[in-house]
């Protein structure tokens, strides 16, 4: 039996994988779950799933948890406090870690985890994109397995050789090409993305998310994280990631080699086949997701991104060049811009200008310790909110 822990249980990841994982109660024991704020959704959880663990990064959800479990779920032990969250990820009983938190507040769960050794299952992007080189060393250090769930690092997993995380040149690839859906805004005339809401930006035509990375689908913030993610993940300089706007979102990412070849990894939309991938690798298990329908789908379209109309793309690929903590930066800018968009207290447009002007006033430095990165983050985060108020 292999003890999973799912840190952002309640969340849009969080929920499909546990769907996943209660297709298979014979190999995958849920032993922990932890969520933020969401009690009702983590009681739900808890009393279908019965944990060892249940942790509320807000100490005050925890208590209510308690509460609310102590007469049903004696047996489930509730706990309060981010540094909880980190417990559950380097618990003994714990083989695997999907990361499945929004943002920073990720990172040092996704850090305990591989200083554990574990699997780590890697949907909180961010974690990565901040911490870059760190996490890797961390992971090699002790021998820790991490295994991409962002789709398009997923599929371009399974389109190279055994390996895949040796640099590229020696696999024989000449570029990473990631797929983008374009969200919800791809055509929507210049002029009206002034105006848009957070509802607008939101509305995925293709994916069903969080509300963060929703918003990074409609800046496409989220392909330039992905970029980065990238980089790190198959040691690939920026120039070998290529961004290609396919709006069917059926071809996830593709692989192109020295002699001509392009491997692709094709599928419906459904976050629980990156999942299902990841947890069973280098087997394979049922997901829940059917095959494809190619008469259905019927055409595939391409084209290159328009870097006018989503400039975080731009400042991504500047953030992936600079290197260091230049993606740290951008992180956090980032988040702060997006929370402020989806409280109604800035435009949509304003989000790539807050970023901008976060990375011209602050340098960058090479990565060392995960205190400097959340000092990075924390400097960064102060700027950004000043911006916010000019
Ligand atoms: P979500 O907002 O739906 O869920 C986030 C989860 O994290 C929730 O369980 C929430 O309780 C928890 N959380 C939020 N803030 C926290 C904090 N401060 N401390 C501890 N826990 C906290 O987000 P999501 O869409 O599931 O995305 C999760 C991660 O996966 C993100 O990094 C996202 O970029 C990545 N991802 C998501 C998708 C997708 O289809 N949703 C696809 C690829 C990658
Ligand atoms: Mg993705």
């Amino acid at each position: 039996m292999i003890g999973v822990a799912v840190l952002g249980s309640t969340g849009s990841i969080g929920v499909s994988t546990l769907d996943v994982l209660a297709r298979h109660p014979e190999r995958y024991r849920v032993v922990a779950l932890t969520a933020h704020r969401d009690v009702a959704g983590m009681v739900a959880q808890c009393q279908r799933f019965t944990p060892e663990v249940a942790v509320m990064a807000d100490p005050e959800a925890a208590a209510e948890l308690a509460t609310r479990l102590a007469a049903s779920h004696p047996a489930i032990a509730v706990r309060g406090g981010p540094q909880e969250v980190e417990r559950v990820a380097e618990a003994a009983g714990c083989d695997y870690v999907m990361a499945a938190i929004v943002g920073a507040a990720g990172l040092r769960p996704a850090l305990a985890a591989v200083r554990s050794g574990k699997r780590l299952l890697l949907a909180n992007k961010e974690a990565l994109v901040i911490s870059g080189e760190l996490l890797l060393r961390q992971a090699a250090l002790h021998n820790a397995t991490i295994l991409p769930i962002d789709s398009e690092h997923n599929a371009v997993f399974q389109c190279l050789p055994e390996h895949p995380y040796t640099p590229l040149a020696r696999r024989g690839v000449r570029r990473i090409l990631l797929t983008a859906s374009g969200g919800p805004f791809r055509t929507t005339p210049l002029e009206a993305l002034r105006r848009v809401t957070p509802e607008q930006a939101c509305a995925h035509p293709n994916w069903s998310m969080g509300r963060k990375i929703s918003v990074d689908s409609a800046t496409m913030m989220n392909k330039g994280l992905e970029v980065i993610e990238a980089c790190y993940l198959f040691h690939a300089t920026p120039e070998q990631v290529e961004v290609v706007v396919h709006p069917q979102s059926i071809i996830h990412s593709l692989v192109e080699y020295i002699d001509g070849s392009t491997l692709a990894q094709l599928g419906n939309p459904d976050m629980r086949t990156p999942i299902a991938h990841a947890l069973a690798w280098p087997q394979r298990i049922t997901s829940g997701v059917s095959g494809l329908d190619l008469f259905g789908v019927a055409r595939l379209d391409f084209e290159p991104p328009d870097l006018e109309r989503f400039p975080c793309l731009a400042l991504a690929y500047a953030a992936a060049r600079a290197g260091g903590t230049a993606p740290a930066l951008l992180n956090a800018a980032n988040e702060v811009a997006v929370a402020a968009f989806l409280e109604r207290r800035i435009p949509f447009l304003r989000i790539a200008e807050v970023i901008a002007e976060t990375l011209e006033r602050l340098p960058a430095e090479p990565i060392g310790e995960v205190e400097q990165l959340l000092a990075v983050d924390r400097r960064a985060r102060k700027l950004a909110t000043q911006l916010l108020a000019t």
